[in-house]
């Protein structure tokens, strides 16, 4: 068979294997924002259908005999990079899976069930022998999936490698250790400062109404595109992608607190507008895939904090905040609300830090995680190992293991490897920012003029286009002229937070 036709098969497998992950995605949305209550069981029978579906389209033998083929006929030859990639990944993605024992996904799933809802009650109790018996098999669990994964990795890397291709915890190491040295003197300085933003500027009744108004006012302006998403209410916010022209986002919201649904949006909106660049016309296929968490983690976080914490965004945004809240914003000047929105608070949980903390959440729970993996932190160990980090990092002790280890899910989940994933976004995000600054000296005044078009369209050419052609790191790299350290973040955060906090 000829190599185009043989390539038009295969592809079009992938693309029916997305459309099934597209209708997992639909049931996933609808869980989180819709469902009732006693629909939970049936939901859990269709999403498992589903799934054993999806595995047997990956699986088929045809599937895999073309993908061989094609590999074998294109090797050296120079063929469209995005055929290559599509090629190479599509393979890479089928060996991952075909390398995991059956036994070992059905454990992995229910053993991830279980632990979750021991999770859920161990964290109401404060009770971390609660939690530990489960948490013992899912590290067991991952183990074992590493050693199948990617047997040439370490085990930890094998695990970084499913959410951030070719993240090496090493190297990764290395960029926090540097980043920490500038961060932590960043942390104490501010607390020592006797500047600060003055944060009863932001007291008063957000009637969620209004609220629902703004930030969808605020999503639009800044590009997302509503003819091809919505924004909805669930209790974790997240962004979904239910197909090329269906991108969720949600949000919660705070009738006490107008940034939790504003800045939630921009976060969430950073993602859903990474979604909306992806090439629509290879979707389904790697070139039309995000490249990794970390670079997903980029762009909205770039939205969130760089744009949306900028003095420029709020010359244009304060007139439209007091046009829906006229009552709590009628005696207060831009300038005051733009130092509130950068609040330096060290806080005990992780989802509530401010941008300047938030890195050394990660990098605690980075470290942590590694030990356990690698077997030199027991499970048992850990709540001491995690109380005595925070006190150093932070200068406070948890009063409980509700507000210490026990407060997130991604472990018991099973997503071990998954934190190092934020703070590559930030640093990621604050280089793709500088280089599009030098790229476009008009930048910043546009932001103050309500127009972000330039921005987005920086991204889409530098970033969305791309697809999962590179790793994050050569992706960035080919973005910025060169390769992505995180001095571009310290900067930024002393820049942007010095002012506020009265340093030199
Ligand atoms: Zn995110």
């Amino acid at each position: 068979m000829k190599e185009d036709t043989l390539f038009a098969e295969v592809c079009e497998h992938a693309r029916g294997i997305a459309v099934l992950g597209s209708v997992e995605a639909v049931l996933g949305w609808d869980e989180q924002t819709m469902l009732p209550k006693r629909a939970a069981e049936h939901r859990g029978v269709q999403a498992a259908a589903l799934a054993s579906l999806l595995h047997h389209r990956w699986l088929d033998p045809g599937f895999g005999e073309s993908l061989a083929t094609l590999r074998e006929s294109m090797q050296g030859n120079s063929h469209d990079p995005a055929v290559r990639c599509t090629i190479a990944k599509l393979w890479e993605d089928r060996e991952r899976r075909l390398r995991m024992p059956p036994r070992l996904v059905e454990e992995l799933a229910s053993v991830g069930v279980a632990a979750q809802q021991a999770w859920v009650e161990a964290r109401r109790c404060g009770d971390w022998s609660q939690l530990q018996p489960w948490l013992e098999k899912m590290f067991a669990l991952k183990r074992e999936q590493a050693a199948c994964r990617a047997p040439e990795l370490e085990p930890y890397d094998a695990l970084l490698d499913e959410y951030e291709p070719g993240g090496r915890s090493a190297e990764i190491a290395e960029r926090f250790a540097r980043l920490r040295e500038g961060i932590v003197p960043l942390v104490r300085e501010v607390a020592a400062a006797t500047t600060r933003p003055d944060m009863s500027v932001l007291e008063g009744s957000y009637p969620q109404a209004a609220q629902e108004l703004f930030v969808r006012h605020v999503a639009e302006q800044i590009g997302f595109d509503f003819e091809r998403g919505r924004l909805d209410t669930a209790a974790h916010p997240f962004c979904s992608s239910l197909g090329p022209s269906d991108c969720r986002i949600t949000t919660r919201w705070d009738e006490k607190a107008l940034v939790t649904s504003l800045y939630g949006v921009l976060h969430e909106a950073g993602h859903g507008l990474y979604e909306q660049g992806l090439p629509a016309d290879w979707f389904g296929l790697p070139p039309g895939e995000a490249a990794s968490l970390g670079i997903h983690e980029s762009q909205s976080r770039l939205w969130e904090n760089l744009v949306g914490r900028s003095s420029e965004f709020w010359q244009w945004c304060f007139p439209l905040a007091q046009k829906f809240f006229p009552t709590v914003f009628a005696d207060v000047r831009t300038e005051q609300v733009h130092q509130a929105m950068l609040e330096v608070k060290p806080s005990m949980i992780r989802v509530e830090a401010d941008e300047v903390t938030y890195n050394l959440h990660v990098m605690m729970r980075f470290d942590l995680e590694r030990a356990v993996v690698s077997g030199d932190l027991t499970l048992a160990e850990l709540p001491a190992a995690w109380n005595e980090r925070f006190e150093h990092d932070f200068g406070l002790v948890p009063a409980s293991d509700a507000e210490g280890v026990l407060q997130d899910i991604h472990w018991s989940a099973g997503l071990v490897g998954y934190f190092p994933t934020y703070t590559l976004g930030n640093i990621y995000a604050a280089e793709l920012m500088a280089a599009a600054e030098h790229d476009l000296p008009n930048l910043r005044a546009g932001f103050a003029a309500g127009q972000f078009a330039e921005l987005l369209h920086w991204l889409s050419e530098r970033v969305h286009k791309h697809g999962r052609q590179q790793t994050s790191d050569a992706l960035v790299e080919q973005a910025i002229g060169r390769p992505p350290a995180e001095t571009a973040l310290l900067e930024s955060l002393r820049r942007r937070y010095g002012p506020a906090y009265g340093l030199s």
